[in-house]
């Protein structure tokens, strides 16, 4: 162990994410499967497979790890990143019930004493955090401004969550590349003022309900498609010797990625085949852009998917992406982990 991933490199980062077996898992006698070994190796065997499978990342995160240590090792150096004007990512990847959302989002409630609960997740401490952050800078007479946006991609098509009711549109929201200002940007997306992390968590609860009505009308939807919030701090500065204004922007964007597993891999049809092209289209792109980045190729394919071209200009050039693998720890799932660990492992790809 502490051998550099090949992954591994300034600007991505790969993780693994071990949950906890369910309850449900636990009363069916299921059978653990991984182990964690050096808080960077994990280690699948399983009775289908000879020899166990080993591979080795910037960080495994075993069973017990809680939802701060997530932060602290994942979620505040974005938030850095993002303060030094870097565009920032943080992904969830992994199969149906693996944790992204509880990763990503987990429980948006507040206690009484307004304090965070115990299971939120990455993206509300993420926004506490910069909003703190962004409190310190503005004491030194930076102005910022935070705009967040949070749109769902389903079967390549781009559709608001933040849109007002009646206003949101089914989908085909079209992006286009060019602004001088923002580069990359949605047609028509709505932009949501946020002053502090209460209005995020708003933002977040508002979108995600709007992603759970569609889920009860089409089949799993939320696990069929990608959510990405997004942010984009914007930093006022007057320049002490001329008195003129500078901007800078960054964006942050969280991820939750659709799941990863096969789905109908024997004859799916209809609905279920397109989902399942498209899942895995977007998801290959994204898997092909990070290795053409991290093995710095000249062609990085962004526009073969629509949520790479989304994304463009916050993977690559000097912007800063986590991925998070998420895997379940038992048995019953070891074909989808093993799947999930190999194609977050560069190293194995072929
Ligand atoms: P996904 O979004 O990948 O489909 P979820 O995040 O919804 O999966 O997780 C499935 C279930 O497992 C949820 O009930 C979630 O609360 C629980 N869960 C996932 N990860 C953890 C964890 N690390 N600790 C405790 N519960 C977890
Ligand atoms: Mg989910």
């Amino acid at each position: 162990s502490g051998a550099p991933t090949p992954s591994s490199s300034d600007n991505i980062r790969v993780y693994v994410r071990v949950r906890p077996p369910s309850s449900r898992e636990e009363a069916n006698g299921a059978q653990p499967c991984l182990d964690v070994l050096g808080g960077q190796t994990v280690v699948l065997s399983d009775a289908s497979r000879p020899d166990p499978f080993t591979a080795t990342f910037d960080r495994v995160f075993g069973p017990e790890a809680g939802q701060e240590e997530l932060f602290a090792a994942v979620g505040a150096q974005m938030v850095e990143n993002c303060m030094a004007g870097f565009n920032s990512s943080i992904f969830v990847y992994g199969q149906t019930g693996a944790g992204k959302t509880h990763t990503i989002t987990g429980d948006v409630a507040r206690g009484e004493d307004g304090a965070l609960a115990e299971q939120c997740g990455l993206t509300l401490r993420v926004f506490r955090q910069l909003f703190d952050r962004i409190t310190d800078e503005e004491r030194d007479g930076v102005r910022y401004t935070v705009k967040c946006s949070y749109c769902e991609v389903y079967n390549e098509e781009l559709s608001d969550l933040l849109a007002a009711p009646g206003t949101r549109a089914a989908g085909g929201l079209a992006i286009r590349e060019g602004d001088a200002h923002r580069g990359v940007c949605v047609e028509g997306l709505t932009e949501h003022v946020a002053v502090n992390a209460d209005d995020v968590m708003a933002l977040v609860q508002r979108g995600s309900a709007n992603r759970h009505t569609a889920a009860t009308r089409m089949n799993e939807r939320s696990s069929r498609s990608h959510s990405v919030f997004t942010a984009v701090v914007e930093a006022a500065e007057a320049q002490p010797d001329s008195g003129v204004t500078q901007v800078r922007f960054a964006k942050l964007n969280l991820i939750d990625l659709a799941g990863s597993e096969r789905v109908g891999k024997s004859g799916a049809t209809g609905e279920q085949l397109t989902e399942a092209k498209s899942i895995n289209k977007s998801l290959t792109t994204l898997g092909r852009v990070v290795t053409a980045l991290t093995e710095r190729q000249q062609h990085v394919p962004y526009r073969d998917s629509r949520l790479t071209f989304l994304l463009k200009e916050s993977l690559g050039g000097n912007s800063k992406t986590s991925l998070v693998a998420c895997v379940s720890p038992c048995e019953d799932s070891a074909q989808e982990s093993h799947s999930t660990l190999a194609v977050v492992n560069q190293d194995t790809v072929g």
